[in-house]
């Protein structure tokens, strides 16, 4: 998906025989995609299936445009990757994310995909990063007062893929109170770790 976009990006392409009105059109459905795919989230394959079709959107751009070829042969390498889904993709998710992976003891250093949430009304640091082993979602709150040295303390709870769908940088620390539990740390807890749940005290 990537390197389609990459393709679709070029300032030359005509997209004129393509379903598509322009090209910040195309490529605002393929950053859809991709930022559904880097989340862990489904996407339709019939979605996926509609673009790679011959004729399809991708393909009318790629005649236009003088990459016909290089488009035939992602097409193909698409159709090979679908191939093998259904037999192993989703079940092998849903059995990692049941059993258990060391990020629950310590999931620090093992993030991929990290994404900036931004700051809450309290001015807490919000993003969430993904297990690189399992899959699951970690969001972290961190707080942190500059004129005060070892004000630093960040929050680490395991989300559902739901709640990571509803996170919002105004709900995220209701979230991580809601968890079961969490992890603290940072210059605030002397640089200890622990668990803990409840509610987040920020003022002290
Ligand atoms: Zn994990």
């Amino acid at each position: 998906m990537e390197e389609v976009r990459g393709l679709l990006s070029s300032e030359d392409n005509d997209f004129t025989w393509s379903s598509w009105d322009d090209r910040n059109a195309g490529l605002a459905e393929l950053d859809e995609i991709l930022f559904a795919l880097r989340g862990g989230f489904e996407v339709p394959v019939h979605t996926l299936r509609v673009l790679f079709a011959p004729t399809g959107p991708i393909q009318e751009v790629s005649l236009s445009s003088g990459w016909g070829d290089a488009f035939i042969a992602l097409a193909d390498r698409f159709d090979e990757a679908m191939v093998e889904k259904p037999e192993n993709g989703e079940h092998a998710q849903d059995l990692e994310l049941d059993s258990f992976c060391g990020c629950l003891e310590n999931p620090i250093g093992r993030g991929i995909h990290v994404k900036e949430l931004g700051m809450d009304s309290r001015f807490a640091e919000i993003s969430v990063f993904q297990c690189r082993d399992c899959g699951r979602h970690w969001l972290r709150y961190f707080y942190e007062v500059e004129a005060f040295t070892r004000s630093g303390r960040w929050y680490l709870g395991c989300v559902t893929p739901e709640q990571f769908a509803g996170l919002t940088v105004e709900n995220a620390k209701g979230v991580m109170e809601a968890l079961d539990w969490y992890l603290y740390g940072g210059s605030y807890y002397n640089g200890l770790m622990g668990k803990t749940s409840g509610e987040i005290q920020l003022i002290s």
